[in-house]
This record gives C-alpha cells, sequence and structure tokens, in this order.
C-alpha cells in the first residue's frame, strides 16, 4: 500500500480534499528522481476556508477538559506507534532517510505528542495571596488561539509533532504548512489525531507556495501565533511579518555547531558517535556537529577514526536493506553542498572522502571531510546542512571557544572530555541553546529544544514550549 502513487490532500476543516482550483505538485523520490505522488496546492480559497475551520476547531478544541485533550492525544500517538511500519516506508520514499531512521523519528514523535498530552494536564493556575483582605487574585492560563506552523522536510513528522504537540497540549487548534518536498508522511501524521476523535478543525493541513501562504496566514486575524523551524533568513522575514501584527513567534532556525574533542576524550566513543550524528539523515539536520575543534595532539588519531566510520557508511535508497545514509531531499541541496566543496578546495582546503561508489541517479552526495579550513571559506561561515565535516585543530581551549562562539548561530555545540571541570566550563562558556557533553541525547521532549542568536528564539521542549502557547491572564476580584 505504502509504494502506491502518493495523492496528498489538504486537510480542512476535518475533510481530506483537493484545492479548490485543483491544482497539484509533484512528488518526488530523492534516491530516483522519479515522480511518485502529487499533492493539492492550496489556494487562498483554502486558506481562507481553512482559517474559517480553524477557528471552530479551537472553539470545540479549548472547551474540552485537559483530561480529554490527552485522551485523544496519547490515542492519536499509540496509532502513530501502530503505524510506524507503513509510514515509515513513505517518509523513506519522500525524503530519502534509512527505514530505521524514519522509524526512530516516528517513535520519538509518539514520545513528543504523549508528552505535551500529559504535559497539558499540568497547566495549572495559580492563586496569589493578596495584600488587602477580601481580593481573590487568579493568575490564568489561556490558549492563545489558532497557530500557524510552517515546518520544513528534514524530519517530516517530528517537526511537526513538536509544533502540533505544543499547540494542542496547551489548547490550540493549528493549520500546519507541511514541506512540499514531503507531504505524504506528514499527511499520516494528522490523519492519526482524526482518528484519534479530534474535533474537525483542530488540526488542518495546507501545501503550496510557502511564501503566499505565509503571509496570508500570518496577517489573518483568526492566527494568533506562529511557529518556524527552517533557514534563518526566512526566519527573519517571517519573524519581522508577525512583528507587524504584533503576533508571537517561535523560531527554530539554523545551526552550525561546533564540536570539541578534549585530548582526554574516549576518541573511539567520539568518533563512533559524531559520525552518527554527523551523517544521520545525510546531515540535513539543524543540530548536527558541523566544525569540529580537536585538540592537536589527538587530532590525526581522531581524524583517522572517523574516516574509518565514514568509509563505513553504506550509501543508498533509504528503503533499501541495510542502508546508512540516504540521498540529499533534492538537486537544489545537492548544487548548494557542491558550490560549498567547491569553494573550499579553490580557497585551499583539503577534501577527503570516502572510495564508496555513490548510486546512479538520484540526489547523491558522498560524506566528506574538509581539513586546513581558513575563514575566507564560505563553509565557515553558511550552515552546510549536508554530510559535511570541517576539521581543525586547537592548543588552548580559550581559542577553541572562542572559534565555537564566533558565529552568528547558537543552536547546538558538543564537547568530548573526561574532566568534569572542563565539562562544567564548556558548559558555560560555548554560546548555544545546548550543549551536549559525550553524547548526543538532546530531542527528549522534556527538555527544551532551541537556540539563542541567529539560531531562533523560543523552545520546542519541555513545558516553556507548551507555556509559549498560552497567554497570561489575572482575574483579580473584591469579594462582596
Ligand atoms: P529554505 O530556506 O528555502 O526553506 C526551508 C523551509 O522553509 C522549507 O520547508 C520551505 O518550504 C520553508 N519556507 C521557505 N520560504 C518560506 C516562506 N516565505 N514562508 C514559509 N515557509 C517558507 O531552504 P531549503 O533549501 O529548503 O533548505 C536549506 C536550508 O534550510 C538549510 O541550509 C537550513 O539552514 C534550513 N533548514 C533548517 C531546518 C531546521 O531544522 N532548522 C530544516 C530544513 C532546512
Amino acid at each position: 500500500m505504502s509504494d502506491e502513487f502518493l495523492n496528498v490532500q489538504l486537510l480542512i476543516s476535518g475533510k481530506w480534499q483537493d484545492a479548490a482550483d485543483g491544482r497539484t505538485l509533484p512528488v518526488h523520490d530523492p534516491a530516483t528522481g522519479e515522480t511518485i505522488g502529487k499533492i493539492a496546492h492550496a489556494s487562498k480559497t483554502d486558506l481562507a476556508l481553512a482559517a474559517e475551520g480553524a477557528a471552530k476547531g479551537f472553539e470545540a478544541w479549548r472547551t474540552l477538559t485537559a483530561w480529554d485533550r490527552f485522551v485523544i492525544m496519547r490515542r492519536a500517538a499509540n496509532l502513530l506507534r501502530e503505524r510506524a511500519e507503513s509510514i515509515a516506508r513513505i517518509m523513506s520514499r519522500e525524503q530519502g532517510k534509512p527505514l530505521a531512521q524514519a522509524l526512530a523519528e516516528i517513535d520519538g514523535a509518539a514520545g513528543v505528542i504523549e508528552y505535551f498530552g500529559e504535559e497539558g494536564r499540568r497547566l495549572n493556575d495559580v492563586l496569589v495571596p493578596p495584600r488587602v483582605a477580601n481580593v481573590e487574585q487568579r493568575v490564568l492560563h489561556r490558549p492563545v488561539g489558532v497557530v500557524a506552523a510552517f515546518t520544513p522536510w528534514n524530519f517530516p513528522i517530528n517537526q511537526i509533532a513538536r509544533k502540533l504537540g505544543a499547540a494542542l497540549g496547551a489548547g490550540c487548534a493549528v493549520i500546519v504548512k507541511a514541506p512540499e518536498d514531503t507531504p505524504a508522511s506528514p499527511a499520516e501524521l494528522l490523519r492519526v489525531f482524526l482518528d484519534a476523535g479530534i474535533p474537525a478543525g483542530a488540526v488542518s493541513l495546507v501545501y503550496g507556495d510557502p511564501a503566499e501562504i505565509s503571509e496570508y496566514l500570518i496577517a489573518h486575524p483568526v492566527v494568533r501565533k506562529i511557529s518556524f523551524t527552517g533557514s534563518t533568513p526566512v526566519g527573519k522575514h517571517l519573524a519581522s511579518l508577525a512583528g507587524a501584527q504584533m503576533k508571537p513567534v517561535t523560531m527554530e532556525l539554523g545551526g552550525h555547531a561546533p564540536v570539541i574533542v578534549c585530548a582526554d576524550a574516549d576518541l573511539d566513543a567520539a568518533a563512533e558517535r559524531l559520525a552518527a550524528a554527523k551523517f544521520r539523515n545525510a546531515g540535513q539536520v539543524c543540530i548536527a556537529p558541523t566544525r569540529f575543534l580537536l585538540e592537536q595532539s589527538i587530532a590525526p588519531t581522531f581524524v583517522d577514526k572517523f574516516k574509518a566510520r565514514m568509509s563505513a557508511l553504506k550509501i543508498g535508497r533509504g528503503v533499501d536493506d541495510g542502508v546508512t545514509m540516504g540521498p540529499l531531499v533534492n538537486s537544489r541541496r545537492v548544487k548548494a553542498l557542491q558550490e560549498l566543496v567547491e569553494d573550499a578546495r579553490a580557497n585551499g582546503a583539503t577534501v577527503w572522502h570516502p572510495d564508496t561508489a555513490l548510486p546512479n541517479g538520484g540526489c547523491f552526495f558522498p560524506p566528506t571531510l574538509i581539513q586546513n579550513p581558513d575563514l575566507s571559506m564560505r563553509v565557515m561561515q553558511e550552515e552546510p546542512f549536508g554530510p559535511l565535516a570541517i576539521v581543525s585543530e586547537f592548543t588552548s581551549l580559550t581559542d577553541a571557544v572562542k572559534e565555537a562562539n564566533r558565529l552568528p548561530y547558537g543552536l547546538a555545540a558538543y564537547v568530548y572530555t573526561r574532566n568534569e571541570r572542563t565539562q562544567r566550563l564548556l558548559g558555560e562558556q560555548v554560546e548555544a541553546g545546548m550543549v551536549a557533553v559525550n553524547h548526543h541525547g538532546i530531542g527528549v521532549p522534556e527538555v527544551p529544544f532551541g537556540g539563542i542568536k541567529d539560531s531562533g528564539y523560543g523552545t520546542e521542549g519541555g513545558p516553556e514550549a507548551l507555556r509559549a502557547h498560552t497567554y497570561i491572564k489575572l482575574v483579580s476580584s473584591e469579594q462582596a
């Protein structure tokens, strides 16, 4: 069933439907270039209906009890788990990632939805003791309203699950503008909510021209909050549109994560974990380690171990057995990566990749190591968003921290050291929204997930993510 030609429709007022004007866009398999489906391209008529439906969906959803919302969200999470195999196959075909990674993503998304459903039950109001007798001061947290959520193609399900989870858990309705490159697995995610019994319009799904949709929805009076994951330039643009409308935003943007590997680190564990984190999803991950800063004395040893890991990658179609790295999502990304590597080479970098042959056709790009970089290279300034690691050496921790903090990005950062003092020091000094020491487990639902500086603001994990979908209100009454 999941290898059928995909026909992805819009979800408006609880009903799957084609675009009002019948327009569609093709969906491609990035591993072969083949057209594997089509999606409905929303027009302004569809967007107006989606906003109207979401307003009704919000009324129905917010007036349920927190317990009833939790029950529906838990059911949706369980349905997602039950359907994981077939949804993973769809995701792997349209996005390219290996099946095992698609399955892990879906399982993670189910956990996120369940967590925010539970957290919604703990959105307690507060009674503040008064300064004068007979006054009662109630502080209420109430859902902001309809949220417009814009999500990218690298984690087609999990990026939506974080936004949906936090918004629904708080009692908001959501219009999702999912990625046109990978539209079918998001539709399956929305389907589990419908099948779990969510009121019509509490979740909606649209596709089309991203700029047209964001401009329309951000300005629409029904929409009260904006949430975006994607590149920094687009994030800044959307934040300015939202600012003009006085609407709050959550922005999860790009990164250029530094990794500091100290001489006392467990180098085998570091090479293994860093290679897994770097080449997961072919490096198309906002928190992927990118600038490898190696203490000089261990740099050659680490590089050898890391190269061995790169050589062991099995590159191919994500749906094929044993594949550990798939293609990039589209030919635009291949061109962007080629240009960055050529620029680095032209400016004196040493470029290495394993001899592994790439499959013919499709959007494959080799795992690539860049050595001897300097700051004139574009790759040292711009997020590569692909399977590319840049290696340089340091002799003093102060210099490593300076380099780690050099860029305007501040999303994730990694440190490998056995020394607890260094762990704490770097945890404080590295400017990033998330610092992981000796491991990469920073994506769990209970903890903050987000960046600082040009990597955005707001968080997509923990109770704060839920609260960001509420407004705070004081009701102060004097008893007669
Ligand atoms: P892009 O900036 O064109 O698009 C990124 C995402 O934003 C896509 O899903 C796209 O549909 C959406 N988008 C673009 N313009 C929009 C608009 N005006 N309104 C609403 N949505 C809009 O980049 P791309 O070529 O698709 O991806 C490459 C870059 O995007 C990467 O270099 C990376 O920085 C960034 N990116 C980041 C993440 C992340 O997880 N933070 C995920 C995917 C892409």
